[in-house]
């Protein structure tokens, strides 16, 4: 098999990459490892900032999103019993985030794909990436049962945290900047209207806690005669700091919402909605980047090549300016003959990748509470939320990064 860009990975980074120059012309082969129901039902990211909504859009993707997404225009961040809302338009000149699960950004995605009629194996495992030093580079994958060999122009790695991308670039010209957190998220899903209409963030003496909400989603009325009535049910999204390694199973239900009241705290009225829980696990937390970004025709997008701990909202985001940034340095190339785009991609991501990787250990250290922290600790991140909710500028820093760097 041919073809000129062969992308590894069918998550964000990966396919709309490959929406990216199927709309610019450019060939590419999508391989998949896992199968699409996988795929499409992984839990994960739920926030994209402006600029993503934005590439969403102009790539034929935002439709589903427009109508069933929430636009969300600010955050409360929650210390001391007390609230405080970040207004992001007042703060950042019109900007706000949108409520919009990477479940339907890759379902959206994978049913473009398909109708485009562009290639994308599922169940087609990359085993490894060769000749990324040659003009030649080739990924040797298995694809029901068979091995085969995929040719391209330029092999693209958006594998994730643990693909086989990344470890063909040889060591010696590798480096990994890495910090693990002592703690992860306990994250629920539960059947219960969301208790706030935004985003909360909660600083607390037990721990962090964090409220958040997947958009209304259409299900079947489960009587018969009215089936083809869909009913609109809301969804909570809901986390809890834990210590590192926890099992999720060790957590009752209700020791759960226990926990999460205790952390919601308020001094006023705000009462925290009890629902049955759909779905739990546990979110090991992890700051990782690896430099370079490309290795003479073999690129990293996404989680292949950084991954940040989810406080920041940042890792689907990343990916998606990744793919922006390579979709253009490829159509460069192929309308002027210059690989400078390409050349420069792993700086021009790296600059945006290492702002949000700052963003999102500030945001991780403002808020949980380290297993080993002083009562001084425990001071200053009080002092630090404080300063946000006094000083124009310090809560400008905040919602200017909270909504999104400028992709290229
Ligand atoms: C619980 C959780 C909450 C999160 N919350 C947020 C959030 O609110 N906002 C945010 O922006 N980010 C968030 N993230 C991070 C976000 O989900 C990731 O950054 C995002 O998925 C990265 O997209 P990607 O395409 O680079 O990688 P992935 O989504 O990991 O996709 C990689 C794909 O490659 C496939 N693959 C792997 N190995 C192979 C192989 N050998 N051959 C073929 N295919 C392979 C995988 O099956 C997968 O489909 C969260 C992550 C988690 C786990």
């Amino acid at each position: 098999m041919r073809t000129t860009v062969g992308i590894i990975g069918a998550g964000p980074a990966g396919l709309l990459l490959a929406r990216l120059l199927h709309d610019a012309g450019i060939e590419s082969v999508v391989l998949e490892s896992r199968d699409r129901a996988y795929v499409e039902q992984r839990q994960r990211a739920g926030i994209l900032e402006q600029g993503t909504v934005d590439v969403l859009r102009a790539a034929g993707a935002g439709e589903r999103m427009d109508r069933e997404g929430l636009r969300h225009d600010g955050i409360e961040l929650r210390f001391g019993g007390k609230r405080h809302r970040v207004d992001f338009p007042a703060l950042t000149g019109g900007k706000s985030v949108m409520v919009y699960a990477q479940t339907e950004v890759c379902k959206d995605l994978i049913a473009l794909r398909l109708k485009d009629g562009g290639p994308l194996l599922f169940e087609a495992e990359a085993l490894a990436v060769e000749g990324a030093e040659g003009d030649r580079p080739r990924v040797r994958f298995r694809h029901q049962g068979a091995e085969e060999v995929l040719e391209c122009d330029w092999v693209v790695g958006c594998d994730g945290f643990r693909g086989v991308a990344r470890r063909a670039i040889p060591a010696s010209v590798s480096r990994g900047f890495e910090r693990t957190y002592p703690f992860g998220w306990l994250g629920i899903l539960a059947d219960v209207p969301p208790s706030h209409d935004e985003l909360v963030y909660a600083r607390h003496d037990r721990g962090f806690a964090l409220l958040s909400m997947r958009p209304p989603v259409a299900r079947h009325h489960p009587s018969e005669e009215v089936a083809s009535l869909p009913v609109r049910s809301f969804v909570s999204r809901l986390y809890l700091q834990v210590p590192a390694g926890t099992d999720a199973g060790s957590w009752s239900d209700e020791a759960i919402w226990d926990e999460l009241e205790r952390r919601f705290e308020t001094d006023d009225d705000w009462r925290l909605e009890r629902g049955p829980i759909t779905q739990k696990s546990v979110t090991p937390m992890r700051s990782y980047v690896h430099e370079p970004m490309r290795h003479g025709r073999l690129l990293l997008a996404g989680d292949a090549a950084h991954i940040v701990p989810p406080t920041g909202a940042k890792g689907l985001n990343l990916a998606v300016g990744d793919a922006v940034t390579l979709a253009r340095a490829l159509v460069h190339l192929r309308d002027t003959g210059s690989a400078g785009l390409l050349d420069t991609y792993s700086a021009t991501c790296l600059r945006r990748v290492w702002q949000a990787e700052r963003f999102s250990y500030d945001m991780t250290t403002l808020l949980h509470r380290a297993p080993d922290a002083t009562p001084f600790d425990d001071r200053l991140q009080l002092a630090r939320l404080e300063r946000i909710t006094a000083s124009r500028a310090a809560e400008t820093d905040l919602a200017e990064a909270y909504t999104g760097f400028p992709l290229v």
